[in-house]
């Protein structure tokens, strides 16, 4: 019965209107009667400031009710005709006057009562000038109203929408039952599912419009964090006991002496606590986060050696074919020594090879996979997986994890992101993991310098100063938004900016990186920095994560207003790295005030957090990575970025709910709410 709220509009006649209407209506891209009665106003028009005619003292917009004393018309000088009016509530008269209504003449009659809306003026006696005029049938019930604002096309007008949820209301709201448990509503003062969709529409007044706008923040969090907190109950069901830890750790202590220096207290403790996780038989879900540089690669290492020493196969995701590369080429003989056999596996290993290598995996002879998706693609199949670890997760995002356990692959899994996002926005976006923070940078690490450049003087001693540096030994990276010239963005391309670049610092070698060139190319050209055969390279994006050079002590972004705080960030933790003093240049010759204040952020702080929560302060919440494949930015009513508290409400709320119910939504109602909600977002 309730599923019918899902089924075509055109089956809910609404009374007095015809096809045409439902034409307008799909415009508006409602196909169901849920998508009608759930397609709130962008506003409202609050009309409750009632007054009585006495006590008018300037121009404001209000309501009046009064008896028309006299109507007349008169043409105009331009032949249109004029209709005034004089009406009192027995406190004083107001004149009012229509253009270009003559049949109000008619409409309005002498002796009546009427509501009228608009503008007061102060003319000889005050007046409104073409006010709205409503009939009261309930004279004494009449408050004064709030009225809904749609967002609508041309071929539908305010009044016409209004007209229509207010019958599709009174007709179909009861067919909206509660879907939120009973339990819940009362114990947390929600108003009622029916009441609220009323209220959204038209308010009886403004706290029943701000309990509706709160109900249905609950409401849609609520189905959020069901779908997202009940997964992470069932796989904790499930997976726990699945992995059995001997807690050897020979291989562990090995590597652990080779490395050249003592792991940081915050590497540590975040090892540790997931050892400790592993031991206990519990299925690790963790989100790592950790500024550039802080040294995440390091405890992903420990973790999957752990894991493979005690029987286990392990799994390392980038999310490019330069990054899995990097990955391959500075662990292979690190594991190699170990006795580990690694493999890289990317989407342009083909043919016979890839079959061989797919075989390997399938024994169980190949303990560690690095690669990039292709990992997660059918085909792959591992003996006896136990750890997957995901480098860089937003580029990764929410999706592919759901990927991965849709595909049955219950593992242990570990994302890794150098983007930091403040712990209780990590907790709604990722409400599946466990958060653990690397809040610690290794010893010893220079801040880097950066400097804002916009202005050519500036720019000239810049390259100068690089040219300087380039000599003594160092290398650069220059990094550019586009690939090609676009006139309409008029950003620099790698190609201009190679152009630029070559005839400033003659005699250096420049290599160019990017999108669109094969990964063989890439790879050469990737390798030849490394080595230090290229001074400078330049590049797109796809040097953006975990690339590490630690010659390298100079970035110089173009176009850097284009890019976003925690992108700028992630690029600069490229640099710095090493021994030597690094510089990051950001060139932007821009006027605009945003800006210019999130450049200066830059110029100030080095620390990942706070650049991460000033970014937020600066930018909408669709564009927080993660959030639109997570089903966050299509939230109406939480602001995820600062409406913190209702988040965090909602989130014992349905945690509380999920234990007492054992993981399961007993409330048939909410069930297929959220199966509609996210048949079509999630899938993807
Ligand atoms: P990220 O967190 O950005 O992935 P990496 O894992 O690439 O950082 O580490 C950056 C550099 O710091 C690497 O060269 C790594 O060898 C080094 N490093 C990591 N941990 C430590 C440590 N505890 N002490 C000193 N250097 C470290
Ligand atoms: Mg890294």
């Amino acid at each position: 019965m309730y599923k019918k709220i899902y089924e075509n509009i055109e089956e809910f006649p609404l009374d007095g209107f015809n096809e045409k209407v439902y034409r307008g209506i799909k415009k508006l891209g409602i196909k169901n009667l849920y998508e009608l009665l759930y397609y709130f106003p962008r506003g409202y028009d609050n009309r409750t400031n009632m007054k009585k005619i006495g006590d008018l003292r300037g121009e404001e917009y209000v309501v009046i009710k009064g008896n028309i004393m006299t109507i007349n018309s008169q043409f105009m000088k331009n032949k249109k005709k004029m209709v005034k009016a004089k009406i009192t509530d027995g406190t004083g008269i107001l004149d009012l006057i229509w253009f270009q209504m003559p049949y109000l003449q008619k409409t309005l009659k002498i002796g009546e009562e009427y509501i009228f809306i608009g503008n007061v003026k102060r003319g000889y006696i005050f007046q409104m000038i073409n006010p709205e005029y409503k009939i009261v049938k309930n004279q004494d019930s009449f408050t004064g109203e709030i009225l809904p604002i749609y967002s609508t096309v041309k071929t539908m007008s305010q009044n016409v929408l209004r007209r229509i949820l207010e019958i599709g209301l009174e007709k179909y709201g009861a067919l909206f039952e509660e879907n939120i448990p009973e339990k819940i509503i009362s114990k947390y003062s929600i108003l009622g599912r029916e009441e609220a969709l009323k209220n959204i529409h038209f308010p009886e007044n403004e706290k029943k419009l701000e309990e509706a706008k709160r109900r249905f923040a609950i409401e849609e969090l609520l189905m959020l964090e069901m779908g997202i907190l009940q997964k992470r109950f069932l796989v904790d069901e499930e997976g726990t006991g699945k992995y059995k830890i001997d807690g050897k750790k020979e291989l562990v202590k090995e590597y652990v002496d080779s490395l050249g220096f003592q792991l940081t207290k915050a590497q540590k403790k975040v090892i540790t606590e997931i050892y400790k996780n592993l031991n206990e038989g519990r299925i690790i879900n963790h989100l790592i986060q950790g500024d550039v540089g802080s040294g995440k690669t390091i405890v992903a290492i420990l973790l999957l050696l752990y894991i493979i020493e005690n029987g286990y196969q392990g799994a390392l995701m980038a999310p490019t074919e330069i990054l899995a590369n990097q990955h391959y080429l500075s662990l292979i003989e690190t594991f190699e020594k170990l006795g580990i056999k690694v493999a890289l596996l990317t989407g342009s290993l083909k043919g016979k090879k890839r079959e061989e290598l797919l075989k390997e995996i399938e024994k169980g002879n190949i303990k560690l996979v690095i690669g990039t998706h292709a990992i997660i693609q059918e085909n792959v199949k591992f003996k006896r997986l136990g750890l997957i670890v995901i480098d860089e997760q937003h580029r990764f995002g929410v999706a592919q994890r759901k990927a991965l356990r849709d595909k049955g692959i219950l593992s242990n899994l570990i994302v890794m992101s150098a983007t930091p996002i403040p712990r209780s926005l990590a907790l709604s976006i990722y409400g599946d993991l466990d958060v653990g923070i690397i809040d610690e940078l290794p010893p010893g690490r220079k801040p880097i310098k950066t400097k804002w450049i916009n202005n050519e003087i500036d720019k000239e001693k810049m390259y100068n100063f690089i040219g300087k540096k380039l000599l003594e030994g160092r290398q650069a990276y220059f990094v550019a938004p586009l690939i090609e010239e676009s006139e309409k963005l008029s950003a620099k391309s790698t190609m201009e900016l190679f152009e630029e670049v070559s005839t400033y610092l003659k005699g250096f070698r420049v290599g160019l990186l990017h999108g669109k060139m094969g990964n063989k190319e890439k790879d050469e050209i990737m390798n030849g920095f490394k080595k230090g055969d290229i001074n400078i390279l330049i590049s797109t994006l796809v040097i953006e994560v975990g690339v590490n050079v630690p010659n390298a002590s100079i970035m110089v972004i173009s176009d850097s207003e284009r890019f976003g705080l925690s992108t700028l960030h992630q690029l600069r933790g490229r640099v710095g790295r090493g021994e030597h003093q690094s510089y990051c240049f950001l060139i932007s010759k821009t006027e605009n005030m945003t800006s210019e204040a999130r450049l200066k952020i830059l110029e100030e702080t080095q620390d990942g957090f706070k650049i991460a929560e000033e970014d937020l302060k600066l930018r909408k919440a669709g564009e927080i990575f993660g959030t639109r494949q997570s089903g966050i930015s299509d939230l109406k009513f939480i602001d995820i970025v600062h409406d913190i508290k209702t988040i965090k409400l909602v989130k014992d709320i349905v945690t509380e709910y999920l234990k007492e119910n054992r993981g399961e939504i007993k409330n048939k109602i909410l069930e297929i709410d959220i199966e509609e909600k996210f048949k079509d977002s999630l899938t993807s």
